[in-house]
């Protein structure tokens, strides 16, 4: 089964998509992965995707689909793959649809509210990296780190206002693509609030 999976920052799209392939032995391509490893074989499009990381641009459509193009042609994404991060776009849509449709588009909801409540209690360790929440797992020692005695932090990214930022920014690019979706009755809404067992749960019945 061909799979796209939708949903807002912090609604944890990558661990259920995770769960997701395990259970149906399929590859979970999200195109953060494809952009870090062309960058990191130094590949032609590769390259061109690092000058532009590098100089803070977007990743244009073009270059976007050319990447997941390459991806979907490898032998383990014949019977079937779960997108993640893409697309992201109506062109994005449209390239994949001409390319190898997908079977249902799956769009996990879950409200403003709860994302910040999730990512604004995110907090991560400057060295290792180790990710940590101030409510369901604070570090033993408030500021450092378990694993390495690093300095646990909160990244730009997990301010208030900047999760607000990519909320609307989310918003705004990805409605169009629900409606996009739900025209070509490929839709599917699950509630994305809970713990992600129970989340996969609605949606394996969903799928049923
Ligand atoms: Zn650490």
């Amino acid at each position: 089964m061909k799979m796209i999976f939708l949903g807002p920052p912090g609604a944890g799209k990558g661990t259920l998509a995770d769960l997701a392939v395990e259970e149906r032995k399929l590859p979970h391509i999200s195109t953060g992965d494809l952009f870090r490893a062309a960058v990191k074989n130094e590949t032609e499009l590769g390259l061109k995707v690092k000058g532009i990381l590098a100089s803070g641009g977007l990743v244009p459509d073009d270059l976007t689909i050319a990447l997941v193009k390459e991806r979907l042609s490898a032998p383990d994404a014949a019977s079937g793959w779960i997108l993640d991060g893409f697309p992201r776009t109506i062109p994005q849509a449209e390239a994949l649809e001409a390319l190898a449709p997908a079977d249902r588009v799956v769009n996990f909801e879950v409200a403003d509210e709860v994302v910040v409540g999730r990512l604004s209690t995110r907090r991560v360790c400057r060295a290792c990296g180790k990710i940590y929440n101030t409510k369901t797992m604070p570090p033993k020692k408030e500021g450092v780190c378990d694993a390495c005695g690093g300095e646990v932090y909160t990244r730009d990214d997990d301010k208030e206002a900047s999760i607000r930022t990519r909320l609307e920014n989310y918003r705004r690019q990805t409605a169009p693509l629900i409606q996009w979706y739900g025209a070509r009755g490929k839709l599917l809404t699950i509630d994305g609030v809970g713990d992600p067992k129970v989340v996969l749960e609605r949606f394996n019945k969903a799928l049923a």
